[in-house]
C-alpha cells in the first residue's frame, strides 16, 4: 500500500503526531481565553498567551469545503488519485486541511457530518505513523 511520508514532528507538534499514532486526536486549547488552536502553535492566535494545553477531542465535525484532485498537489502526495482535498471544521471550531476518504464523489455534500479516520503513513524517517483523514459520520 502506498503510504504518504509525513513531515518531521517538532517540539510543538509532537503531541499531535503521537496522538494520531494512538488513534486519538489531540488539540491545543488556550488556558487563558479558552480558544481551540489548530495547527499546533507556541502561542494562542487570539490572545497571544503561551498557556496552551493538549486535550483529546472526538474529531467530530462538518465538511466546510472540498475539491477533487486528479493530479497530486505535490509529488510527495502522489498515490491513488483522484483524492478529495477537504477543509473540515471540528465541533471545537478549528479548521483542518485534510483528505476525505471512503466516500463516493456523488455522496459528498458541504455541511455533512464527518468523523476522523487514522490512515497509516510513514514518518519522516520511514517509521510507522498515522495521518488524519475524515469520512462521512455514521449517525
Ligand atoms: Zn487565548
Amino acid at each position: 500500500m502506498h503510504a504518504i511520508r509525513l513531515p518531521p514532528a517538532t517540539t510543538i507538534s509532537a503531541p499531535f503526531w503521537s496522538g494520531l499514532r494512538e488513534r486519538c486526536l489531540r488539540l491545543q486549547r488556550c488556558g487563558d481565553c479558552g480558544h481551540w488552536v489548530f495547527y499546533p502553535r507556541r502561542h494562542c492566535p487570539r490572545c497571544a498567551s503561551s498557556a496552551l494545553d493538549w486535550h483529546e477531542v472526538s474529531g467530530q465535525g462538518r465538511l466546510l469545503s472540498y475539491t477533487i484532485a486528479r493530479v497530486p498537489p505535490l509529488p510527495e502526495f502522489s498515490g491513488p488519485e483522484p483524492v478529495v482535498l477537504a477543509v473540515v471544521e471540528l465541533d471545537e471550531g478549528v479548521h483542518i486541511n485534510t483528505n476525505l476518504v471512503d466516500v463516493a464523489a456523488e455522496a459528498i455534500a458541504i455541511g455533512m457530518r464527518v468523523a476522523p479516520v487514522f490512515v497509516p503513513a510513514l514518518d519522516h524517517a520511514g517509521g510507522e505513523a498515522m495521518r488524519l483523514c475524515f469520512t462521512r459520520a455514521t449517525e
